[in-house]
């Protein structure tokens, strides 16, 4: 009789076990994160990107997924869809001498109409690149590429944020402040704020407006010097 018992209080707990995973993973909000590079040629390491949004995400309850524009499949299912334009050289390689480089400029934006915030934006890799090599140099080496790639992701990371968070503010600390320095860029670690995760959890997935040429504009995340 008693081992009956245990077995019983054994599924029971199995059962809940199960339960509560499912749920934790019911809770996560499925977000494909589309790039649509301008330059077929580029090397940015993806499995790092996806990486490190994931690592800054995660917490907001957002399972990110990394798709290239050309590989989208004709019926996709996407849940939230969010779309960067990828400028200019997308390779931690730097530019030739004697290319034109303009040393100002976003790192990356986020387009707006109406003042509302739209799941399409870009990723300007020469500002990118630029900004690291005054903290790595111009060595192109493995650990230049994987720092590449953590950039890359950060200034993603800050884009999606305001666009499913639906939110223009900034925070002091972390990947959601104004501006990143080419040190927050490459540092071992940056962080998604608290404050930034509970504006990004309570605003959850929602229907996006659709882009307005008439009245689009930029939310522009700039280079601390
Ligand atoms: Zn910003």
């Amino acid at each position: 009789m008693r081992s009956v018992a245990m077995l019983v209080l054994l599924t029971v707990f199995a059962f809940s076990g199960v339960e509560a995973a499912a749920q934790t993973h019911t809770a996560m909000v499925p977000v494909t994160v589309v790039l649509d590079f301008e330059q077929a040629k580029h090397s940015v390491p993806l499995e790092t990107v996806q990486a490190e949004l994931q690592k800054l995400l995660g917490d907001s309850k957002l399972n990110v997924k990394l798709r290239l524009r050309q590989e989208l499949p004709a019926d996709p299912q996407l849940g939230e869809l969010v779309v960067f334009k990828m400028r200019g050289r997308c390779t931690p390689a730097p530019l030739p001498v004697g290319a034109l480089s303009d040393e100002r400029g976003p790192l990356a934006m986020t387009y707006t109409t109406d003042g509302e915030i739209l799941p399409f934006g870009e990723v300007e890799c020469d500002h990118v690149r630029q900004s690291l090599e005054r903290v790595l140099g111009k060595a192109n080496d493995e650990r230049h590429t994987n720092a590449f790639g953590l950039a890359v992701a950060r200034v993603m990371a800050h884009e999606i944020y305001h666009m499913l968070a639906d939110s223009k503010a900034h925070t002091k600390t972390g990947v959601t402040r104004e501006s990143l320095s080419p040190t927050q860029l490459s540092q071992a670690s940056l962080i998604m704020p608290d404050e930034a995760r509970t504006r990004l959890q309570a605003n959850g997935a929602g229907p996006r407006p659709a882009p307005d040429a008439e009245s689009a504009g930029f939310s522009k995340l700039r280079r601390k010097p």
